[in-house]
């Protein structure tokens, strides 16, 4: 089995980078962060960049990196999907958190007391907390919408 992919997403592409996290993919993003800087970290930890970049993509110097053409958020998803040859899976979705990256881990309804408004305490028995900043998440209307996003994608990339 081929080790799923690791990213390293470039400036532009912070909404890219939330949606490949959502989808379960280890993807780092920084707001701001010098080409040099994307390019170390990159070969450190053994990630492919993504990046707008065309000048950055074609370096030698750059390694492992895939350009970016579209500037809209699915399209620019099924263009990593296919030029790594990922077939997308709802079951590895929400695995990560979209703010930094961190695994998720699933959380008693105690352990988020604090952190959740009353209602959704009320109304919800599934919680994930993130082991690194420590936010909360919980199966809202959101997810409906996340989940048909992630099924179109698949059966748009389909069989290749
Ligand atoms: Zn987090």
């Amino acid at each position: 089995m081929i080790d799923k992919p690791r990213f390293i997403a470039d400036a532009m592409l912070g909404s890219l980078a939330k949606w490949l996290r959502i989808m379960g993919f280890d993807t780092l993003y920084y707001r701001v962060i010098e080409d040099r800087e994307l390019v170390r970290i990159a070969k450190q930890e053994g990630r492919t960049i993504l990046s707008k970049d065309n000048a950055l993509c074609r370096s030698k110097k750059t390694g492992e990196s895939l350009l970016i053409q579209s500037d809209k958020t699915v399209e620019q998803l099924k263009e990593v999907m296919n030029a790594c040859h990922i077939v997308p899976d709802l079951m590895q979705a929400y695995m990560r958190c979209t703010l930094c990256n961190g695994k998720l881990l699933p959380a008693e309804r105690s352990a988020v007391s604090t952190e959740v408004p009353d209602y959704v305490l009320q109304g919800t028995n599934a919680f994930l907390k993130c082991g690194e900043c420590g936010k909360v998440y919980w199966e809202g209307s959101h997810k409906k919408i996340i989940d048909a996003v992630i099924v179109a994608i698949i059966e748009d990339i389909g069989d290749y």
